[in-house]
């Protein structure tokens, strides 16, 4: 058996050791008080303290203006597919989504049932191997909806449209804080803190106040992100562990030096990664070049017939989580923040081993 697990699992997915330790800690003492971060009142000061810092480490990381409302809300990014068109598309209005994989396909579905969803562009006809490269919006939609990263497809937008003429929704979910953005010309971001902030439990949402208010329809107090403003995230019991993780995983995020830190070497896991997987030719990565994900390395084998063998040998070596989606076949390298250089390198190298055998 290998000793040495590199996880490259998609998410639920790796997060700093530190933070596993930290967070064993919290479970049996939290910050010394004799009691669990598990049995403390989430009303309590230990507790504010703790959410006040995950919401100030998240303006700072981010760099968020006075507009920008910070919330941690429960149900994943899935209840955000619906939540956003709630509080911002009117019956009669039009929203704009770009149609890039599975999870944009799930926000476009739930939009449907608040009001009308214009396709502003879509690359289902290439089998979402890449992202649209034009644009069409409606001056007078109600926002444009993108998916930062498709977690499934391996595809991610480097070219953020910040020029589309409407207030800019996006779900990062699996991309958040892994790259440096103009995050302030984002009307509302949403992600599930499970694949590169967290545990999962928890959404990270950032809204901006001035869009909201603007629908006719009633919206339940738990779904109106205004009241989530008003309260702090806590309009009922938060997550309250999920959110201590987050915050543990801010933390160690700022003392490796932030965004920009983090977004270099995402870059040098990611060129690792593809520049080996272009020089082998037993291996194909269907992504276009331009398109292809920091996070989420899709690839296949030119002989599907070898792809048991490699799963089989993978696993024996200690990479986990490599295997691809149900929907795409082949295999997936998910390389969040927390993953190390060293678990690239490994799996790099395996990779062109293998390659020289079957070669
Ligand atoms: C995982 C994922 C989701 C779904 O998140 P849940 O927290 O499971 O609801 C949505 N969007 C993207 C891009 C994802 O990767």
């Amino acid at each position: 058996m290998a000793t040495i697990m590199h996880n490259f699992n998609s998410g639920p997915s790796i997060l700093p050791k530190t933070v596993f330790e930290q967070a064993s800690q919290a479970v049996l003492n939290f910050n010394n008080s004799g009691l669990s971060i598990l049995e403390i009142g989430h009303r309590t000061p230990e507790f504010q303290a703790v959410l006040d810092e995950a919401i100030g480490l998240v303006k700072e990381l981010m760099q968020l203006n006075e507009d920008q409302e910070v919330l941690f809300l429960h149900g994943g990014a899935t209840t955000q597919f619906m939540q956003v068109p709630m509080n911002l598309l009117n019956d009669t209005d039009i929203a704009a989504y770009t149609e890039t994989g599975t999870w944009a396909g799930k926000a476009i579905k739930e939009a449907k049932l608040f009001g009308h969803v214009e396709i502003a562009g879509s690359t289902k006809a290439e089998n979402y191997t890449a992202i649209p490269k034009k644009l069409q919006v409606s001056p007078t939609a109600s926002y444009l909806h993108i998916t930062t990263n498709e977690t499934i497809a391996g595809t991610q937008w480097h070219n953020i449209p910040y020029d589309c003429g409407v207030p800019l929704v996006a779900d990062m979910s699996s991309d958040i804080l892994s790259r440096q953005l103009d995050f302030n010309k984002f009307g509302i971001i949403y992600a599930g803190a499970q694949k590169n902030m967290g545990a999962a439990g928890v959404n990270l949402v950032v809204v901006n106040k001035n869009l909201l208010g603007k629908v006719d329809r009633t919206i339940p107090s738990i779904l109106d992100y205004r009241n989530h403003i008003a309260e702090g995230s806590m309009l009922n019991t938060p997550p309250v562990f999920a959110i201590y993780v987050a915050m543990l995983t801010l933390r160690w995020l700022k003392q490796e030096g932030g965004l920009p830190v983090i977004e270099k070497r995402n870059q040098e896991k990611a060129s690792l990664f593809y520049n080996t997987l272009d020089s082998l030719p037993v291996f194909k990565g269907p992504v276009a070049k331009e398109d292809r994900s920091m996070m989420n390395a899709v690839f296949v084998m030119e002989d599907a017939a070898l792809e048991k063998e490699f799963a089989t040998q993978a696993a024996q070596q200690g990479f986990y989580g490599i295997k691809g989606h149900r929907s795409v076949g082949g295999f997936r390298a998910s390389m969040y923040n927390a993953l190390p250089l060293e678990s690239v390198q490994a799996l790099t190298q395996f990779m062109t081993d293998f390659a020289t055998k079957k070669g």
